[in-house]
């Protein structure tokens, strides 16, 4: 209710979009723009440099760029921020010789001002209209700070939880994945480029990036195209067809060839096949990086590669700048490639609205007014509440009792706040630090002035000293009830901050077994940014809520669900494994020709020695305070032909005590094809509230297009048989199945 209402509200608050003039309109004004320029301003709009905060200071690491921008020689900026600092570079860009004004881009990944919950975490909600809202309140700040352009969403899927930038992303799971995609670009875009509270969407790394070999970030992918189509590339197509502005390209090579200088992906299918018509900026240097590929010689030869191949703005390599104006004139790059990437550029300059007012977005009245309101901590609240995923609750230890005279907060998270904002909110300043709720701040603000609450920190996250146990005990020990907050810091997980190990850092899982040694209930709540182990924990500890980085708001979402003023609701956008290396573990993996098994006897089965195949936690797992049960599944129908659906509705029942809220997964097999298929594809999602001994009748439609995947010879389409139908609370928790048959 409170979504909606705030949904409304911040659609109802979208300012107006100017008088739009037509594309056509739009495309004149282009061309006669490119009819005045010179080489060196066209190959300006595609030099893209950062800068740091503070313009009026010494400007870092870019040299003279004011300069240059009066040169007409700087197309965009990325990382200057703040309505007084975007104006002063735009007046710059103002005092050239055509005037074209600069675009703004920043990395604004989970909240601006105010943080939201890391991308992965809010992806755990798997609900939409959050996700949606989110992006949307992240646009209205940033817009009303001067920034045109996100780059955001980052749409990589990724299976390898070691892979830092997996909390970037939604997960695993192309449709999951293809949802929130959609999602957040129109999220970010609201009503369209034009409006005062839309920043560019960016759907990036195209493409693969999320498929490093062994997680290591940077690293080449090598992948079938049936693995690059079917489960990588659906987020993409996914986000141009809601209408994201821009894509990135990535650093990894792909099969051999670096995204940047593949014009298979960019030329073929993005631009071509797909029909792209926004712009693609390389990644930070990634254009010069190829020569480190070993892909070209030098910086020159990278300047070629990537404009023919389709990248159309270089971010922060001074390839483009350097080496362009002479590879056109020598006729080693064509100005007609030159010309569409510098139309594609202008184009969204003009649908922005910047030729008309290129100050638009740096209005520092606006910016004051929206940037960290009171009712975007609300939302942000909201969020991660829905974000927080409950991992185990025996005997019903949760929701803690209201009679509970003391609570002892132990961990060295416990009182975390800067790591509550994040990895992507951090490095430039743009959040502040001191201002998120840890979760003591959030305990005692719910019940401190009822309970005592006492803290230890036990031990540090990362280190090997155990000499805060002893008072860490003693602290429990005299408590009624334990919460412990244990797991990653914000830096280890993000951008360059993969890990061969993803347990539990340092010697946090010792001290939740000398904690639960004192025989206090305890609840513990582990922080991170990725997929973590705890194998002991999960063994032994009765309560667990995975809580990732929740944002500014953090510690108060984690109090109201440790007292049940919210019921969890959220599920695993991605596999938990048991150990390393089960890595990559998925929920949508193959049969072999060996039945799967978990017991002793693996002999010749494909199976470990030495490890369960099974997960820790499964994808699509997530429990509530209450129960839900599922009954009676009907198909409208046993047979179809590709022209027909298949309506499966079930009644679900909230059978315990507590108002709440299930996520019911559909999940489809194609039991025979003539290329094998996944034991379990996730096809359809719905969120359903129910009231305690409410029953509701939830329908999925099945079409064709549920059915497709491409053949032996990569054509998109059915064939004939039977499919098995499962409707799961989790995707290894399937409650009812059927199947049917699809018809030649
Ligand atoms: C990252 C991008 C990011 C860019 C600008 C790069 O290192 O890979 O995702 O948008 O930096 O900050």
């Amino acid at each position: 209710c409170l979504l909606l209402t705030a949904l409304s509200l911040f659609l109802g608050l979208s300012l107006p979009a100017q008088n739009k003039p037509s594309a056509a309109g739009i495309a004149q004004k282009v061309n006669n723009l490119l009819a005045k320029m010179t080489l060196e301003e066209k190959i300006g709009q595609l030099n893209q440099y950062a800068s740091y905060k503070n313009a009026t200071g010494p400007i870092s690491n870019t040299g003279n760029m004011v300069d240059e921008i009066k040169q007409g020689r700087v197309g965009s900026i990325l990382k200057v921020n703040g309505a007084v600092d975007t104006r002063i570079y735009q007046q710059a860009a103002m005092q050239s010789r055509l005037k074209i004004p600069l675009l703004f881009g920043e990395d604004v990944i989970h909240g601006y001002r105010t943080t939201f919950p890391i991308p992965l975490a809010e992806a755990a909600s798997w609900d939409m209209d959050a996700i949606r809202l989110s992006a949307r309140i992240a646009a209205t700040e940033a817009a009303a700070s001067g920034i045109h352009w996100t780059f955001a969403p980052m749409v990589d899927i990724s299976r390898d939880p070691r892979w830092g930038r997996v909390m970037e992303g939604a997960g695993e799971d192309p449709y999951l994945g293809s949802q929130i995609a959609i999602a957040r670009v129109k999220g970010f875009q609201g009503d369209g480029l034009g409006s005062l509270d839309a920043v560019m969407a960016c759907a990036k790394h195209f493409a693969a990036y999320g498929a490093a070999i062994a997680g290591r970030d940077y690293n080449a992918v090598d992948m079938s195209d049936r693995m690059l189509w079917e489960v990588y590339l659906p987020p993409f197509k996914a986000a141009l067809d809601a209408g994201a502005a821009t894509f990135m390209n990535s650093f990894n090579e792909l099969n051999g060839i670096p995204a940047t200088g593949n014009s298979y992906l960019q030329r073929k299918v993005l631009k071509g096949k797909w029909g792209f018509k926004g712009f693609v900026v390389s990644d930070w240097g990634s254009i010069a990086e190829m020569v480190n590929h070993g892909f070209v010689k030098d910086k020159n030869e990278a300047a070629r590669v990537a404009l023919n191949a389709g990248s159309d703005m270089d971010m922060e390599g001074r390839s483009y700048i350097e080496y362009l104006p002479q590879l056109v004139r020598s006729g080693k790059v064509s100005i007609t490639l030159v010309d569409d990437a510098v139309r594609r550029v202008l184009t969204k300059k003009f649908e922005l609205g910047l030729f008309d007012d290129p100050y638009r977005f740096s209005d520092e009245k606006r910016e004051k007014e929206i940037v960290n309101s009171p009712r975007n901590h609300e939302v942000a609240k909201m969020m991660a509440q829905k974000s927080i995923v409950l991992l185990k609750n025996e005997g019903e230890l949760l929701p803690l009792s209201r009679n509970a005279k003391s609570i002892a907060v132990i961990g060295p998270l416990a009182k975390a706040k800067k790591d509550m904002n994040g990895f992507w909110a951090l490095p430039w300043g743009i959040a502040d630090e001191s201002e998120p709720v840890s979760l003591f701040e959030g305990i005692q603000a719910k019940v401190g002035d009822k309970k005592n609450v006492w803290y230890a920190k036990g031990c540090n996250v990362n280190d090997t000293s155990r000499a805060g146990f002893a008072e860490a005990a003693r602290v429990a020990q005299n408590a009624d009830v334990v919460v412990m907050a244990i797991g990653e810091a914000y830096n280890m997980s993000g951008e360059a901050k993969s890990r061969a190990n993803i347990h539990l850092p340092g010697v946090q899982e010792e001290l939740v077994k000398a904690i639960q040694a004192t025989g206090k209930p305890t609840v513990v709540l582990v922080m991170g940014g990725r997929p973590l182990i705890f194998n002991w924990t999960a063994d032994h500890v009765p309560a667990i809520l995975f809580t990732w980085w929740l944002g500014v708001e953090g510690g108060n979402a984690m109090a109201d669900v440790l007292f049940g003023d919210y019921n969890p609701s959220a599920k695993l956008p991605i596999t938990f494994p048991r150990s390393e290396g089960q890595i990559p573990v998925y929920y949508a993996s193959k049969n072999t020709g060996r039945p799967l098994v978990d017991v002793n006897d693996v002999a010749y089965k494909s199976a470990y020695i030495d490890e369960l195949n099974t997960p820790r936690f499964a994808f699509g797992y997530g429990l509530s305070y209450t129960h839900f049960k599922y009954s009676d599944l009907k198909l409208s129908s046993k047979k179809i032909n590709n022209t027909q659906t298949i309506t499966c509705s079930f009644t679900i029942t909230n059978s315990g005590k507590y108002t709440g809220e299930e996520v019911v997964q559909l999940y489809l097999r194609n039991r025979v094809a003539s290329v094998t298929r996944p034991v379990k594809e996730l096809k359809d999602f719905k969120k359903i509230k129910l009231m305690p001994s409410e029953s509701k009748t939830v329908s999925f439609v099945i079409d064709k297009q549920k059915l497709c995947f491409y053949n032996q010879s990569m054509q998109w389409g059915t064939e004939p048989g039977m499919f098995d139908v499962m409707i799961g609370s989790a995707s290894n928790d399937i409650r009812l199945s059927d199947d049917f048959e699809l018809l030649k």
